[in-house]
């Protein structure tokens, strides 16, 4: 079992572990896709100093001693790279269940969008953040991409929890709740993406919402204003009928290859959902290293349509998982649900139970999902020199047992409720089920507060 050991520098001195977890099993998500029994995770600062595998985890790590300042004994629990949600709108959970069973577009336009004209401020943004970073921990989620307002405001609330994210200032062609014009946005984002520069854990991005929503101008001005700062580019893509027919009458040809005409399209975009994308589509989404996030919840609930997931990866597109929403199109922020979901639409789609499995669904979890963000260098996997991004799963309930195949319990049978301790960056964020970086009863409450205050906002008439 030595042989499974790495090291990153086998030091002739003691080597210094600022966290040690031992005795679990460990799915790594590696290339090799290693899943080790008895594992050992060493980690110093933010990184994965040792992960390896066996009896005597000293004598392999650390032959002439280790100095241990925290441990964890994980034996019983699986040990997996934190998961990553590659798509959602964190504030929306304020909105939460609001106007669920209609239209995507009516959902839109007569719902969402009034309601955030009427309540969205940078108060609503905190709060309904911290109360999705709460939610999101509990079910094992590290990194999460966002697209949203105020997103600086987003930014320091992830900070502040130690969360990761890949966070995206919206550019919308109306005034939003944060800026009013195009020119604002453009302002406030610069200032944003200059900010977090070098962060370690946010990644400022630019959001502009979609092709229906941005004019050219906005979609290749957005486009440009992140690749002044390398950052990535966030945007919903062929996620409706309508929005497909529509290019196809105003651009004369898709959502993709009009995307890929004004040169919005390279290896720094994250494309949430890709449903209605051929196959001329899908090879230039592969071409042009572009990331998909598959929202199978969402799609299911607003009817949008089944997004080629198969066919996506046969191209060689990498595919996360997202929820979305939360509000109207899922309701909830739980990748694990997404699992099961992505892997059971796509069998009943295509009348096939082998269409896509429950290791490819981990994957999209963990390191697809890392490498439609483009930070498959940082996280996704459990290996020395990643980040520390870590969750343990209790295996005691009785959804939990008996177990015969790793990925078949996670995809169908675990749930988010099993995740019991979170590490981001090396820090413990949630041990033994208990949140450490957040005010959980805070949010809960400040969410009841703000159902109140929406509820009579729509009342009124409009501002
Ligand atoms: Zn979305």
């Amino acid at each position: 079992m030595v042989a499974s050991t790495q090291a990153q520098e086998p030091s002739k001195q003691a080597v210094s572990i600022d966290l040690l977890i031992t005795g679990g099993t460990i799915v790594t998500m590696d290339p090799a896709r290693r899943i080790l029994e008895d594992g050992f995770l060493a980690i110093r600062g933010d990184e994965i100093l040792a992960v390896g595998s066996g009896p005597g985890v000293a004598m392999q790590l650390a032959p002439k001693g280790m100095i241990v300042k925290q441990t964890i004994d994980a034996r019983g629990k699986l040990i997996l790279p934190g998961l990553i949600n590659g798509h959602t709108h964190v504030p929306m959970t304020l909105l939460r269940g609001l106007r669920d069973d209609v239209t995507l577009d009516e959902w839109l336009y007569k719902n969402i969008f009034p309601a955030e004209a009427k309540n969205v401020s940078e108060d609503f943004v905190r709060s309904g953040t911290r109360l999705a970073i709460a939610e999101q921990i509990r079910g094992g989620i590290t990194t999460f991409a966002d697209m949203y307002y105020f997103e600086d405001a987003i930014a320091e609330e992830t900070k502040a929890a130690g969360m990761r994210g890949v966070l995206g200032e919206t550019f919308i062609d109306f005034p939003a709740p944060d800026n009013k014009t195009h020119e604002a946005a453009l302002e406030y984002t610069e200032k944003f993406l200059r900010r977090w520069k070098g962060d370690p854990l946010i990644h400022a991005a630019a959001a502009p919402h979609s092709i229906y929503t941005d004019s050219q101008k906005t979609l290749q001005d957005a486009a440009a204003l992140a690749r002044k700062y390398n950052a990535p580019i966030l945007i919903h893509v062929a996620e409706m009928k309508k929005e497909l027919d529509d290019s196809r009458a105003q651009n004369g040809t898709t959502p993709v290859q009009y995307l890929e005409r004004i040169g919005v399209l390279g290896p720094d975009v994250v494309a949430a959902h890709c449903i209605f994308v051929n196959e001329t589509d899908r090879e230039i989404l592969a071409e042009r290293r572009v990331g998909c996030v598959h929202n199978p919840s969402s799609n299911m609930m607003l009817a949008s349509g089944v997004s080629p997931v198969p066919e996506l990866r046969a191209a060689g597109v990498a595919v996360g998982l997202g929820t979305d929403g939360p509000a109207g199109s899922n309701n909830d922020l739980n990748l694990m649900e997404e699992m099961d979901l992505a892997a059971k639409l796509a069998k009943i789609t295509k009348a096939d139970p082998r269409a896509l499995g429950a290791q490819s669904v981990v994957e999209m979890a963990t390191i697809d999902g890392a490498r439609a963000l483009h930070l498959e260098k940082e996280i996704g996997s459990l290996e020395v020199g990643k980040k520390a991004d870590i969750i343990l799963i209790g295996l005691d309930a009785p959804n939990a047992v008996p177990m015969y195949d790793v990925y078949s319990q996670l995809a169908y049978a675990l749930k988010g409720s099993d995740v019991e301790s979170v590490i981001i960056g090396g820090r413990i964020v949630m041990r033994d089920k208990k949140l450490l970086t957040v005010d959980e009863p805070a949010a809960i409450a400040k969410a009841r507060e703000y159902k109140n205050k929406i509820e009579s906002s729509l009342k009124s008439p409009a501002p």
